[in-house]
């Protein structure tokens, strides 16, 4: 797909640069961090809730901040393609967990960090992040913006939700908007029993929680996910909209599931790839940007 001028003159509308700072963190369950930014520039974030996500920058180790030679809408790209690979800030998708203002009418944003060992870029900085530190991200200037992937249609009648540790957060902020009453069937694999974090929800939500077995292969964690699925009594639903988020090749077992054996309309399944077992985030561009307009949003639906 290729944007117009004025398509992407609109996308370039929504989003903008902010410098986030760190104010706290705080941990919860077993693999999850959050970290709680402010600063100033956030004055002007409006996020649009549900899975809104945002691209963090991540400053090197040697790093206390994240600098970037441009923020313009125009150069900002090619200027952080051109840096020293051991300068140049990663780049990284998150969820806004929550976006709030304080007393004193601040902004505030939080974000559930994943931590999920030293060594990838974006888990180290989390698993190091005090407060002070500051970070740079393209994040929503508008409320409506394509960042928001959760669209259900509005004949809706029942939600289905998977989600690993990774969609968790933007699950629950999903979770947090949905009406009272609204029918959900949801079932979120995490990596350990305390990381079953529960919701605060008016929706009528049956959660299933899929505790990973350590050591499982690729296989066998799909495997589980897809037969805790197959296992659930089918909710009776005429319109049931599907939001599937997680590790790639889960998300596209778990679609190929509702869609195959399900009968699910599959243009009501939205699912997403939030990472895939193997590859970096960098890895994951590269692929997205060979097989497409670089103006493509790179979190991909696989
Ligand atoms: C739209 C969107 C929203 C997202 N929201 C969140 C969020 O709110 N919180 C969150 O924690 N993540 C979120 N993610 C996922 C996050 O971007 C990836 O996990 C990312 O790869 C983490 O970067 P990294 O530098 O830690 O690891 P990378 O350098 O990208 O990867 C290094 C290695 O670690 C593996 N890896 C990556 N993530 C994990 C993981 N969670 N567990 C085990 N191995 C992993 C990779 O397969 C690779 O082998 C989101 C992704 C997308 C696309």
């Amino acid at each position: 797909m290729t944007l117009t001028a004025s398509e992407a003159g609109q996308a370039a509308a929504h989003f903008r640069f902010f410098t986030m700072e760190v104010l706290r963190t705080r941990r919860l369950g077993h693999s999850f961090l959050r970290v709680t930014f402010g600063g100033e520039s956030l004055a002007d974030f409006r996020s649009g809730g549900y899975d809104q996500s945002l691209s963090l920058f991540l400053p090197p180790p040697h790093a206390e901040h994240t600098e970037l030679p441009s923020t313009d809408e125009d150069t900002w790209f090619g200027a952080w393609r051109g840096m020293p690979d051991a300068e140049r800030p990663v780049m990284r998708s998150y969820t806004v967990r929550e976006q709030r203002r304080t007393d004193a009418g601040a902004t505030e944003v939080d974000i559930d960090f994943v931590l999920h060992g030293d060594t990838s870029p974006a888990s180290r900085w989390a698993g190091r992040a005090v407060s002070g530190r500051r970070i740079m991200a393209i994040g929503p200037a508008v409320a409506q913006n394509k960042s928001v992937r959760f669209q259900p249609p509005a004949a809706t009648d029942t939600y289905l939700m998977y989600a690993d540790e990774t969609a968790l957060p933007a699950a629950c902020a999903i979770l947090d908007r949905l009406p009272a009453g609204t029918r959900v069937k949801a079932w979120f694999e995490v990596p350990h029993p305390d990381d079953r974090l529960a919701p605060h929800t008016l929706a009528d939500a049956d959660i299933t929680w899929i505790v990973r077995e350590k050591g499982a292969s690729r296989p066998e964690r799909t495997a589980r996910v897809v037969d805790a699925v197959r296992a659930a009594e089918p909710p009776a639903a005429k319109t049931p909209y599907a939001w599937l988020a997680g590790e790639a090749g889960t998300v596209r077992a778990v679609r190929r599931h509702l869609v195959g054996e399900r009968s699910v309309d599959r243009r009501t399944v939205r699912f997403t790839g939030y990472w895939r077992l193997g590859a970096s985030e960098e890895q994951l561009l590269a692929e997205a940007y060979a097989g497409r307009a670089p103006s493509e949003d790179p979190a991909s639906e696989l």
